[in-house]
C-alpha cells in the first residue's frame, strides 16, 4: 500500500476480500492528454466524497469484503514490465477468488487483465463502455495502445466476446470492422441475451460520459451521456455473471476544472457493488 488514502470502505484485507481495488497509473500510451497515471489516487481522494450506502443496490460497503491494494508500481515508460505486473495481478486476484477492479490509469491496461481472465474463463466477454471504437489495427504505428487496445482484445476474445456500447467516435474503418464482426450493443435490454451466462469483463472508459459531466479526461469527446445514463447501464448487468472490470483514463489536474473525480470515484463504487452482488449470487448458485 503506497497510496495516502484508500478508497472509501476498503478496509478489508486482500486476503479472503471478495472485491479488490489495484491502482494502475500507467499512461504511457496517451494519445492526446496524458495524466491517467493520477487517476487511481485521485479516484480515492474523491471517494470520500460519497456515501457508503448505495440506494440502488441497497447495500454498504461496509458491510462486504472490499479490499484496496494499493497501486502497482509501474512505470509509463515500460509497458512490458507493467503489462506483465497487470496480468499477474489480475491472475493472484482471480486465483484466490475474488473479483479485481483496476483503477486507471489509460486504457491500454485492459488488455493484460482480459488477457488473465480470458486463461481462467475461456468463455469470457468483454463489455467495453467507450466513446471511441479503440479497434485501430495500429496507432502511429503502435500495435499496443488505448486506441488499439479492443483490436487486441478481440483477438483474445473473439468477435463474439466483444460487446461494444456508447460508441460515438472512430475512423471509418473501424466502424466497418465492428459493422461486420457485430460487436456494438445497439439496445441495452438485449444485453442479458447477448452475454448469457458467460462470463463478463466490464470495462468503463469514463470518457462515455459527456465532456460538460467528465470534462478531465484523457480524449473528451462531445456528444457523450449523463450520469443517470450510465448508471443505467451499470443497473442493466445485474445478474450478469462479472468476473472482473476496470475503470480507465480519468485524468485529473488537467486544468479542466470540474468535479470529475466524484464522477470517476462514484462510478468505481457502484461497479463495486454490481460485482459484489453478481459474485453473491453465483455463489448461492453453485451452492445450490
Ligand atoms: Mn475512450
Ligand atoms: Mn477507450
Amino acid at each position: 500500500m503506497n497510496s495516502q488514502v484508500r478508497y472509501l470502505g476498503a478496509d478489508s484485507a486482500v486476503e479472503g476480500a471478495d472485491v479488490v481495488l489495484v491502482g494502475v497509473p500507467f499512461d504511457g500510451t496517451a494519445s492526446f492528454r496524458p495524466g491517467a497515471r493520477f487517476g487511481p489516487q485521485g479516484i480515492r481522494f474523491w471517494s470520500d466524497v460519497l456515501e457508503t450506502y448505495s440506494r440502488s443496490f441497497d447495500a454498504d460497503l461496509t458491510d462486504m469484503k472490499l479490499a484496496d491494494a494499493g497501486d502497482l508500481q509501474v512505470l509509463s515508460s515500460d509497458w512490458r514490465k507493467a503489462s506483465a505486473k497487470i496480468k499477474r495481478t489480475v491472475e493472484n486476484i482471480l486465483r484466490s477468488g475474488a473479483a479485481p477492479i483496476l483503477m486507471g490509469g489509460e486504457h491500454l491496461l485492459t488488455l493484460p487483465a482480459v488477457q488473465a481472465a480470458a486463461a481462467m474463463y475461456p468463455r469470457l466477454v468483454v463489455l467495453q463502455l467507450d466513446a471511441h471504437m479503440d479497434l485501430r489495427e495500429d496507432y502511429n504505428g503502435l500495435k499496443l495502445s488505448h486506441a488499439t487496445v479492443m483490436r487486441r482484445v478481440m483477438e483474445i476474445v473473439g468477435p463474439d466476446g466483444l460487446l461494444q456500447y456508447g460508441i460515438r467516435s472512430g475512423t471509418r474503418e473501424e466502424w466497418a470492422l465492428s459493422e461486420e464482426k457485430g460487436t456494438l450493443l445497439n439496445d441495452l435490454e438485449t444485453l442479458p441475451e447477448r452475454v448469457g451466462e458467460r462470463p463478463l469483463y466490464l470495462s468503463l472508459d469514463l470518457d462515455i460520459l459527456d465532456p460538460s459531466v467528465m470534462p478531465e479526461t484523457g480524449a473528451p469527446e462531445p456528444g457523450g451521456m449523463s450520469f443517470p445514463q450510465l448508471h443505467e447501464i451499470i443497473l442493466a448487468c445485474r445478474g450478469l455473471n462479472i468476473v472482473a472490470g476496470d475503470v480507465v483514463e480519468y485524468c485529473p489536474y488537467s486544468g479542466t476544472g470540474g468535479p470529475s473525480g466524484a464522477v470517476a470515484a462514484k462510478a468505481v463504487r457502484e461497479l463495486v457493488f454490481l460485482i459484489a452482488e453478481s459474485k453473491m449470487v453465483q455463489n448461492s448458485k453453485s451452492k445450490i
